[in-house]
């Protein structure tokens, strides 16, 4: 059985000394898993994601790799693209699930409490490639603060036929590592490493099999907002030197979300940034030949409301076109077959066919307080309502920190550091009963932890005592080490540990 990984380290022998040590990776392709029969019926799609980068903010940062996806691949950039849940897993779980998970204010569709299960029984959509003859490949760097890993128990089994979890934790786990710059394993980058084993992958089934890839870098954009532009030539020059292989592929290059804590997310710029991550599709040129009608639809597509519902149903999408080999009935139906998706998620819908143009973010399935299309006013900290919106926020995570109470300190207002106020969406904007409905957006920070909080708030005009916090409390600093002492993924955010007082 030929090894992925090797490690080689050589000693001197006297005195025992260990003067070389370097981890190595290859791909040896599976005969049993390929299946040539399909490499020209079934596209490949590589979904190459970068952690915490906006649409903004590759163009920023990443001009050379958006230059190639937008030159040599074609690539569409889907402007009103939006985030579906606060950081990476639930992002992620919508698009490989197609289940809504760990996002406050909905009823999870999967299990929420992971930290004594295995994911290997989710349904996620590699399966569904690796069932229709697909050779399929995971790979994530940052092993500590992995998607299926963070506070949970990560798989049992290796998930996908190549899967590059266990290189990583050799490699972070390395005395090399820990005596090496920032982001690199002696001489080499650790992004550059990644995409050398994505090389090798799409290299090793060109042409011999269809592939799925899911290729998440972490930690390149994660901590702070600038730094992703150390990848931008190597990801560029990934993407032009794949051209030849990848040209007849589905490239889907996005990210999960904005920036989440880096100090420009304390601004309203920030704040949209944060909820509109950066998303593009390269539809596979022999696709595009066949079906000419595609380009126009994700033309259009790409300035309509999307989130990662449709990407979800663009997959599962892919995988039906392909098996009915009807590709080309897009040229004359492009209509979406929603009670068709509604089997495969109660939301979202293919960005391969026409979207509607009357859509908001309640039938996009987004949630309010991860819209960016409410129109808002900046309003007076000093408003009464503003003040009593604040003051149920610092309540709220209170209440929330309750059953931790033990580790966790009581958080106090400190101070209103800015607000604004807009209408809901049509269904909670009127209660015929009740009356109309306000919705104010506070941002804060709170004693003792410092924690820059954001909140947003329901209030009944009718009643001066009606405020109802509406989904998630954002935290739009860095918590760091603050909440080491609790394990509940979104108590995180909050905690500020009572053995750091
Ligand atoms: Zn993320």
């Amino acid at each position: 059985m030929p090894c992925e990984f090797m490690e080689i380290a050589c000693w001197k022998q006297f005195p025992p000394f260990r003067i070389y040590s370097n981890l190595h990776h290859w791909i040896f392709p599976k005969p049993d898993i390929i299946n040539p029969g399909k490499a020209s019926t079934h596209p490949s799609v590589i979904l190459f994601v970068l952690d915490s980068i906006s649409q903004s903010n590759w163009k920023r940062y990443l001009p050379k790799t958006l230059g190639i996806l937008k030159d040599l691949y074609n690539s569409t950039i889907f402007e009103g693209f939006t985030k579906v849940g606060d950081n990476s897993f639930p992002n992620a779980a919508a698009f490989l699930t197609g289940k809504r998970v760990q996002t406050v204010g909905y009823e999870s569709e999967m299990a929420s409490d992971m930290s004594d299960k295995f994911f290997d029984d989710w349904p996620i959509i590699w399966k569904d490639f690796k069932q229709k003859g697909y050779v399929t490949y995971y790979a994530e760097d940052y092993p500590e603060y992995n998607l299926f890993k963070y506070l949970s128990n990560g798989f049992k089994e290796s998930p996908t036929d190549h899967y590059f979890r266990p290189f990583w934790l050799q490699l972070y786990g390395s005395f090399l590592h820990r005596r090496s710059t920032h982001l690199c394993y002696g001489n080499q980058k650790c992004h550059q490493i990644q995409m050398e084993y994505l090389k090798e992958f799409i290299e090793a089934y060109n042409q011999k099999s269809p592939i799925f890839a899911l290729n998440w870098l972490t930690e390149l954009g994660h901590d702070w907002l600038e730094q992703v532009s150390i990848g931008d030539l190597d990801i560029s020059q990934f993407f032009k030197e794949q051209h030849k292989n990848l040209k007849d592929s589905f490239v889907i290059v996005f990210a999960d979300h904005g920036h989440r804590f880096d100090p420009i997310r304390q601004s309203m710029i920030g704040r949209i940034e944060e909820r509109m991550p950066f998303f593009s599709i390269s539809i596979p040129e022999n696709i595009r030949k066949k079906v000419p009608k595609l380009n126009e639809i994700i033309a259009e597509n790409s300035k309509k409301l999307t989130s990662f519902w449709d990407l979800y149903i663009t997959l599962k999408d892919i995988l039906d076109l392909s098996t009915t080999n009807s590709w080309e009935s897009l040229n004359s139906n492009a209509a979406q077959n929603v009670p068709h998706f509604r089997q495969y998620s109660p939301r979202g819908l293919s960005l391969l066919r026409s979207i509607p143009t009357k859509r908001n973010c309640l039938s996009a399935g987004i949630p309010e307080d991860f819209c960016i299309c409410q129109r808002e006013t900046q309003i007076s900290v000093l408003d009464v309502r503003v003040q009593e919106a604040a003051k149920k926020v610092v309540i709220e995570v209170n209440r929330l920190l309750e059953p931790e109470m033990e580790q966790c300190s009581t958080l106090f207002l400190d101070k209103i550091e800015h607000a604004q106020t807009f209408l809901p969406n049509e269904k909670i904007a009127f209660d015929g009963n009740a009356g109309f409905y306000v919705m104010y957006r506070v941002a804060l920070t709170v004693k003792p932890s410092n924690a820059f909080l954001e909140g947003t708030i329901r209030h009944l005009i009718s009643d001066e005592n009606d405020y109802t916090i509406i989904g998630d409390i954002n935290r739009i600093n860095k918590y760091g080490n603050q909440s080491n002492c609790v394990n509940i993924p979104l108590l995180r955010k909050y905690c500020f540990c009572k053995n750091y007082l």
